[in-house]
């Protein structure tokens, strides 16, 4: 089960960033120094961080160096908020909220595959990291728009033991998306796929895992307020069994009782 860990809960960490890396047009990855981050932080989990506009964006952690005591966050230009980021240098100041959220539970886990569309492959590349340094063997799938538009493909190839990169316009290893990309491998009972993506892309993965009796966790990334569990603005609906033993579902916070969920608990509607 996902595992959670909310001690950080409304810590606000004033942070120095350390280098903004442009990937390309709309990509960027922020280097941050935090030593109580980098030292605390999970696959899975993300920080909000302050735009210097009205509410914070939630952010997935991609790596962290322990040593040097940084994390990073992999952003995709989407509107203000993320323009502005994309516009930080060396030595400005962000202040952020985190470690939040539950994260990627490795223990038991012998094999994985994670399974990332879009920015979604950010927090499954801190995954990959983890599993490497727990000598867990892993096969990154990852969808991307083009090779033009493609992020990390490096950095996946150099700690991942199998990589499958796909495209929209089928410029890379496969001509379409990550779960259709996941259809072509060969999955077995003892491996467990993690996903994080567009939505119809997880739904479609979660298929593809049920169909082989494959256990399967997904990061949901819905919109935010708070990130803190309070407002309720990301609410997901999460199945349950009523008392008569009829399928049923309730809400659950996707900020504070996720982002990570059992995909076979989600209500893929
Ligand atoms: C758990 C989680 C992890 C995420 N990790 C990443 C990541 O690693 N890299 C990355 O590029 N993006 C990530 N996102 C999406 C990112 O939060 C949004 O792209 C960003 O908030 C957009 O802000 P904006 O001001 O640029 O855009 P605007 O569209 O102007 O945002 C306006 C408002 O909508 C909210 N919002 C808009 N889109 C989203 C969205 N998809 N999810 C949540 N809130 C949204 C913003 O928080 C803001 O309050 C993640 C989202 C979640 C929920």
């Amino acid at each position: 089960m996902p595992v959670t860990d909310h001690i950080h809960r409304n810590i606000e960490h004033k942070c120095r960033i350390i280098s903004n890396r442009h990937i390309n047009d709309d990509v960027f990855i922020l280097e941050i120094e935090n030593k109580v981050i980098a030292g605390s932080s999970k696959p899975g989990q993300f920080v909000n961080v302050d735009c210097g506009s009205f509410l914070k964006r939630p952010i997935s952690i991609c790596g962290t160096d322990k040593d040097k005591g940084t994390f990073s966050i992999g952003i995709r230009i989407k509107g203000e908020g993320t323009r502005r980021l994309s516009t930080k240098i060396a030595g400005d100041e962000l202040t952020v909220i985190g470690p939040l959220g539950n994260c990627f539970d490795l223990s038991g886990v012998s094999s994985l595959v994670a399974v990332g569309g879009g920015i979604g492959i950010f927090p499954l590349m801190f995954l990959i990291e983890e599993a490497k340094r727990m000598g867990i063997k892993s096969t990154a799938v990852c969808g991307y728009r083009s090779l033009s538009e493609s992020f990390c493909t490096i950095e996946l190839s150099g700690k991942a033991d199998r990589t499958c990169f796909s495209s929209d316009c089928g410029d890379m290893d496969f001509h379409g998306n990550a779960a259709q990309a996941l259809s072509t491998l060969e999955l077995s009972r003892g491996q467990t796929v993690f996903t994080c993506g567009p939505i119809q892309m997880m739904r479609s993965v979660y298929s593809i895992c049920e169909a082989h009796d494959v256990k399967c966790f997904a990061s949901l990334e819905e919109r935010m307020g708070c990130g803190t569990g309070i407002c309720l603005v990301c609410a997901c609906k999460i199945k349950t069994i009523d008392k008569s033993g009829n399928s049923d579902y309730e809400y659950k916070r996707c900020c504070y009782d996720g982002p990570v969920f059992d995909a076979s608990e989600v209500v893929w509607d």
